[in-house]
């Protein structure tokens, strides 16, 4: 590992240590893709419920952990949350406060909360999910 990646994950690991605590919390199962902790399961699906239940919510990243409802949902929307990931990467502890005020902002100019915030907007340009699995989800993920 480089000096610059071991950096990026101290940098991230404010928002990294909430993902970390919300996947022990809903009692995930874990794995490690490409340097990135994944958690899924019941549980968290549980979670994406009641954090937003009408929102859809399949997969969420919180600095170099992503969170997914299942297996499928992470394959789903693994390059999609990478793009988040590195958003985190550069945003540090930054990232939460910083989307939320996002969408805030999006919200107020009478856009959507999701759809127009530009953490979403550069994710979906870079990274956009399935077709089937955007149209049945209005948010595919969300920060905390
Ligand atoms: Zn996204």
């Amino acid at each position: 590992m480089t000096t610059r990646r071991a950096l990026a994950y101290v940098w991230a690991s404010p928002t990294t240590l909430l993902g970390l605590a919300a996947g022990v919390a809903c009692g995930a199962t874990w794995q490690v893709r490409d340097g990135v902790l994944e958690a899924s399961g019941a549980g968290v699906a549980r979670g994406f419920e009641w954090l937003a239940p009408q929102r859809g919510i399949v997969a969420m990243t919180l600095g170099h952990v992503v969170l997914g409802r299942d297996a499928a949902a992470l394959d789903d929307t693994r390059d999609h949350e990478r793009v988040h990931v590195a958003q985190c990467e550069r945003w540090g502890a930054a990232f939460v406060p910083a989307y939320l005020a996002a969408s805030a902002i999006a919200w107020a100019r009478g856009g959507d909360a999701y759809r127009d915030n530009p953490f979403e907007r550069a994710a979906w340009t870079q990274a956009p999910v399935p077709a089937g699995l955007a149209a049945a989800s209005p948010s595919i993920d969300a920060p905390a």
